[in-house]
């Protein structure tokens, strides 16, 4: 809804850069200056999207550890002006900055082998409550209309709180996480693309990759708009 009056606004050219405020904007609302300075993730981990000197089918963490998802995507890394966006998006309603850098990704990390569904991270009720809105499924909803891939935000919820996750170690996040999401249906031999604006350690897509795994779910690949290294 939201995105169709933005995609109303920018068709008929009125919206400006949502970085520098030059206008009109491209159709995906970022100028072509703007858009060259981004730090897109040209070589990275495959397998949890680590940035890397080359390209690799595994980083070292991933040798050691395997995650439990096949595969995960980003198309930045968490640096300016990408981060600054990603929070403009997340805690300031800036829904301008969502769409674009979710059109932009899209192109990014187009899927070689295509999810037969689209799952976003899912916010527990309380933060979905105080926020109005959940950054992963906006994203979602973007990445499977330009994909051609259904999305399903209720397959995944999240039941118990994790809400200061940020400030803790891999060790703890994992303990938390570990029994935070339920799977509401059924993911039965499906390949699933979880979707979430960052990947900051993999915690979170790796809690709920085991959930979807456990349900059912055949394979599980991950994309995000940007990952911290
Ligand atoms: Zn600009
Ligand atoms: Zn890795």
């Amino acid at each position: 809804m939201v995105y169709k009056q933005l995609s109303h606004l920018l068709s008929r050219g009125l919206a400006r850069c949502v970085l520098c405020a030059a206008g009109p904007a491209d159709p995906d609302g970022i100028c072509a200056p703007c858009r060259r300075e981004l730090p897109y993730l040209h070589s990275a981990c495959r397998r949890c999207a680590l940035p890397l000197a080359q390209p690799a089918d595994a980083c070292a963490n991933c040798l050691q550890q395997p995650p439990a998802f096949a595969s995960a995507r980003a198309a930045w890394h968490y640096a300016f002006p990408v981060g600054q966006l990603i929070r403009r998006f997340k805690y300031h309603r800036d829904l301008a900055a969502g769409h674009s850098l979710a059109l932009l990704a899209a192109a990014h990390i187009r899927p070689n082998e295509r999810p037969d569904l689209l799952v976003p991270i899912p916010l527990h009720w309380r933060r979905y409550l105080t926020r109005g809105y959940n950054q992963a499924q906006l994203l979602a909803a973007r990445f499977g209309r330009q994909w051609n891939i259904p999305v399903r935000p209720r397959l995944l919820h999240k039941h118990t709180a994790t809400d200061t996750q940020q400030q803790l170690r891999r060790g703890q996040r994992l303990r938390n996480l570990r029994d935070s999401f339920r799977v509401h249906g059924a993911p039965g031999g499906l390949h699933i693309g979880l979707v979430d604006d960052v990947i900051t350690t993999g915690a979170t897509l790796e809690a709920a990759t085991r959930c979807l795994l456990e349900a059912g779910a055949a394979k599980v690949s991950a994309f995000a708009l940007a990952r911290v290294p």
